[in-house]
């Protein structure tokens, strides 16, 4: 919790075994990486995909990490709830004021 991630949208994104993917993560090191080019949906479905599989990391749950399926479902179900919540759900506390 509290941890910093490095998110980077790159050219010719490619996992270490040479084939071309939309999205990395990795959260030993920290870092998100997108590829470039993207429309901004999938740009954005895979940045919430790639969440996914930290999250799980973050947990503990490295077997659901590997669950594509599942970490696809996941990530565009939040992309979906962010993208189409209305108002304002964390409105900025007021100042409280001296008396
Ligand atoms: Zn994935």
């Amino acid at each position: 919790m509290g941890r910093k991630i490095k998110v980077e949208v790159v050219p010719d994104l490619k996992a270490e075994d040479g084939e071309a993917v939309y999205g990395l993560a990795h959260w030993g090191e920290g870092w998100i990486k997108l590829r470039a080019g993207m429309e901004e949906t999938a740009l954005m479905h895979s940045f919430y995909h790639e969440i996914q599989h930290l999250v799980f990391e973050a947990i503990g749950r490295t077997r659901l990490s590997r669950n594509e399926e599942l970490v696809d479902s996941l990530g565009g179900l939040w992309m979906q709830a962010i993208q189409t919540q209305k108002g304002n759900l964390f409105p900025r506390k007021k100042k409280i004021e001296d008396n």
